[in-house]
C-alpha cells in the first residue's frame, strides 16, 4: 500500500515573528524534501476540515472559544509566553488538527496504510484549557480521541519521541484507561513534568526522563522499555508525536541522537505495531528546530513508515 503524507500550504501564513525557532520553514524544507524523493509509494492528502465537536472532544468548550477569538486581524498576538499567533495562525491551527482527521480517515479507508501529518502549529504541550511551548490545540490528543469516539477502538498507544515532555497529552489522558501514553525526553527539562513516577491512574502513562547528554545508544536501549510496554498493552492503533528536537544539532536541546536514529526508532515501532495493530500507525510533527536535522530526520522516518506500508 501507501503511506499518506497530510500537509497544507496553510502553514506559510503562520507567522511566529522575528527569530521564533517554530518558524515557517519547518513545514516547508520537510514538503520539499519529500517532493524531490518523489517515492511511489507516498500519497499526498490535504487536511480535512474539522468540525468543533471533535475538537471539543479534547479541549473545554471555553478554551476553544476562546482560541477561536484570540487570532488578530493584523500584528501579532500571544496564548502564553512563547505562543505567538498571528492573523494566518488561525486556519494553521484548524489545518494541523484536521491533519489527523484526515490521516486517520485515510488508514481507516485503507487509502493508504500509515501516514505523516506534516504540520504546524504543533500539539504536545497543550493541555485540555492551556495553550503553551509553541502548541495550541493538541493534534495527537484530538486523534486519539477521534479514534475511541468514532471507530470504537479501546485501546490507543501514542509515542511521543519529542526532546521535550508530551505534559498536555499526558494531562489529557492522565485517567483514561484507553490509552497508553508513553514518552521519552530530556529531564528534567523543559516543561518540567515527565518523571517517572507520573504513571497515570491506570498505570497508562510511561515517563522515561533521560539526562542531557544522552547517546544514541543509550536512547535505544531505554527505547526498549517504551517497546516493551507497548507489546503488552497491545494496541489496536498507534500514533506518534514526532518531534526531531532530540538531534544532536538541535538549538533547543542537548539530546544526541543522530538522522539515522530517526529511522530506527521508527522501525521498531512499526514492527511492533505489525503484531498488534496491523501496522496501522498515524504519526504527527511536533518539535525540531535545526532545519537541517529536521528535515533529514523526518526524511528517514518518513522511509521507516513506507518500508512498512
Ligand atoms: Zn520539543
Amino acid at each position: 500500500m501507501k503511506t499518506g503524507i497530510i500537509t497544507s500550504n496553510a502553514y506559510q501564513y503562520h507567522d511566529t515573528g522575528p527569530g521564533h525557532p517554530e518558524q515557517i520553514a519547518r513545514v516547508s524544507v520537510i514538503i520539499d524534501k519529500l517532493k524531490q524523493y518523489s517515492n511511489k509509494n507516498i500519497l499526498w492528502k490535504k487536511p480535512s476540515i474539522i468540525s468543533e465537536g471533535i475538537i471539543k472532544d479534547t479541549h473545554d468548550a471555553s478554551y476553544v472559544n476562546l482560541v477561536k477569538n484570540s487570532f488578530p486581524a493584523k500584528g501579532f498576538s500571544s496564548l502564553d509566553g512563547d505562543t505567538i499567533i498571528s492573523p494566518g495562525s488561525k486556519r494553521a491551527t484548524f489545518d494541523a488538527a484536521g491533519s489527523i482527521i484526515s490521516a486517520i480517515d485515510g488508514v481507516q479507508n485503507r487509502e493508504f496504510k500509515n501516514a505523516f501529518c506534516s504540520v504546524r502549529p504543533p500539539g504536545h504541550h497543550c493541555s485540555q484549557n492551556k495553550a503553551a511551548g509553541f502548541c495550541i490545540l493538541n493534534n495527537v490528543a484530538i486523534g486519539a480521541k477521534y479514534l475511541l469516539n468514532k471507530y470504537k477502538y479501546k485501546k490507543i498507544a501514542i509515542v511521543d519521541f519529542d526532546v521535550h515532555h508530551g505534559n498536555g497529552t499526558q494531562d489529557i489522558f492522565y485517567d483514561n484507561k484507553n490509552v497508553l501514553f508513553i514518552s521519552t525526553h530530556q529531564y528534567p527539562y523543559y516543561p518540567g513534568t515527565g518523571s517517572d513516577k507520573e504513571k497515570g491512574k491506570f498505570n497508562n502513562i510511561c515517563n522515561i526522563p533521560l539526562p542531557a547528554g544522552t547517546n544514541s545508544e543509550e536512547y535505544l536501549n531505554a527505547f526498549e522499555f517504551a517497546l516493551n510496554k507497548l507489546k503488552k498493552f497491545q494496541p489496536e492503533f498507534i500514533l506518534i508525536s514526532a518531534g526531531f528536537d532530540g538531534h544532536k544539532a538541535d538549538p533547543l536541546a542537548q539530546l544526541k541522537l543522530d538522522t539515522n536514529d530517526y529511522y530506527e526508532i521508527t522501525r521498531r515501532i512499526m514492527e511492533t505495531s505489525k503484531n498488534f495493530s496491523n501496522g496501522k500507525v498515524v504519526s504527527i510533527l511536533e518539535g525540531g528546530y535545526d532545519l537541517q536535522a529536521l528535515q533529514d530526520s523526518a526524511k528517514r522516518h518518513v522511509d521507516a513508515l513506507i518500508e512498512f506500508n
